[in-house]
């Protein structure tokens, strides 16, 4: 019988989960670790209002301290879990206790990777950015004219250089690869943010890397990029990825390989051990996935709760879809466009707006729909319903989305077919 739930992490993956046992009526007790000092909050807005300042800091917390205590769920804070003794199934803390539990469930996200110390990781006004408190250090920092160096082109690169642009910084970005995005989007995609970046005065660099950072002691004031050329710098944010917290897991004993490994029902290989969101490793369309998106978090946090509670209807089988703002544009993902053969663009309705979609198979995977919300939600709408876009009609403008032809066509990948994406 289930008489006790730990839930290590305080994301929204935690509370998501955390929620729904209760909502699915389960009475017994119910602890969630954070070694954050903080009520769980919302994790996108940081780089987005939280930073431009126009999201106060009592908007940003997840559910109130109140909801958490209705609810009898024991919030504990500052507490990190430091080891899991699988065979008495007990969670080892910080604080000096031993909690046991009946299931476990993992929800410990993500941690930034950091610029090596040789050059230059350390120096003070370096920053990487994933908590609030991260937030909250360079919220302080950025001021209009400070010459802002970001490091990495990815979506969390470019969603800083667009705030910092916005408040009237001087931005210069670096990606290594040969184009911005290179991980998770095509060409297509990249090409729209750089023209949308360079329109707004980014000094955006590709196929240049950071060589080292030079200080005046304790700062970086100079960057030396792998071209020669190097920038002065006031500021530095590094968004170069992120890496799974899967250590706690791993000395476990558990299958870790950056992420946590489990089975279509979100469990590790020990029953009573789950783990979801950022820190999971699950298979998705045939192949082990890692998602770092708010919907998986919040949809593996409910589906566990669900599956505990012996209310789960099969398995977890999410719609991945993600998003990210910049300047005054939203772009919309919806599927996952790892290992696509072919694209397909279309002009949005809105002005400048595109999709672009991809196929695997002649199977639609995925759509990037960029100041097009209706490409998103139609791209959405096909992928839940295991629907594949007629290829010529979705190319012609003239063709309403809604009088696209569809088709069935299965979306998994074949065995060893290589990864693109994410
Ligand atoms: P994030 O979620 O942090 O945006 P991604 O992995 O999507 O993570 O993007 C990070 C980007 O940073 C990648 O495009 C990668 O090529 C780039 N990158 C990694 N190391 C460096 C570096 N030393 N200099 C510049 N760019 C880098």
């Amino acid at each position: 019988m289930t008489e006790r739930i730990v839930i290590v992490g305080g994301g929204q993956a935690a509370v998501s989960a955390a929620l729904r046992l209760r909502n699915g009526g389960y009475a017994g007790a119910l602890d969630i670790l954070s070694e954050e000092p903080v009520l769980p909050y919302q994790r996108p807005p940081l780089s987005k209002a939280y930073l431009k300042g126009e999201l106060a800091e009592d908007r940003i917390y997840l559910r109130p301290d109140v909801l958490y205590r209705e609810q009898n769920i024991a919030m504990r804070l500052n507490t990190q879990a430091l080891m899991i003794d699988r065979i008495n199934r007990k969670v080892a803390t910080d604080k000096n206790s031993k909690l046991p539990y009946d299931k476990l469930i993992l929800a410990t996200g993500a941690a930034p990777r950091r610029l090596p110390d040789e050059i230059g990781g350390r120096l003070e006004n370096v920053y990487t950015f994933r908590t609030l408190a991260d937030a909250d250090l360079l919220r302080d920092k950025v001021r209009a004219g400070q010459r802002l160096l970001v490091v990495g082109g990815g979506y969390i690169g470019l969603e800083m250089a667009a705030v910092a642009a916005s408040l009237g910084l001087e931005v210069t970005l670096v990606e290594v690869q040969e184009r911005i995005l290179n991980r998770v989007a095509a060409p297509e995609t990249a090409d729209w943010f750089r023209a949308l970046h360079k329109g707004h005065g980014v000094d955006l660099r590709e196929g240049v890397g950071l060589r080292q950072l030079i200080s005046d002691g304790n700062s970086a004031v100079l960057a030396a990029l792998s071209d020669d050329s190097a920038v002065g710098v006031d500021l530095v944010v590094v968004g170069i990825g992120v890496r799974a917290n899967d250590g706690l897991a791993r000395a476990a004993g558990l299958t870790a390989d950056n992420g946590i490994v489990t089975d279509e029902y979100c469990r590790t290989f020990d029953p009573d051990i789950y783990a979801i969101g950022d820190c999971a490793v699950f298979p998705y369309c045939g192949q082990p996935t890692r998602l770092e998106s708010v919907q998986n978090a919040c949809d593996a946090g409910e589906y566990v709760a669900d599956h505990i509670l012996g209310n789960a209807d099969g398995p977890y089988v999410p719609v991945p879809w993600f998003w990210s703002d910049q300047y005054d544009i939203s772009m919309k993902i919806a599927g996952l466009n790892r290992g696509y053969d072919a694209l397909l663009t279309r002009p949005g309705e809105r002005e400048g707006g595109l999709s672009v979609w991809y196929f695997a198979n002649d199977a639609l995977l995925a759509v990037d729909a960029m100041n097009d919300p209706k490409s998103y939600m139609m791209g959405k709408r096909w992928l839940s319903e295991g629907l594949t876009p007629d290829a010529e009609a979705l190319v012609d403008p003239n063709t309403p989305l809604k009088a696209v032809a569809t088709k069935c066509v299965a979306r998994d990948l074949k065995p060893g077919q290589p990864l693109t994406g994410a």
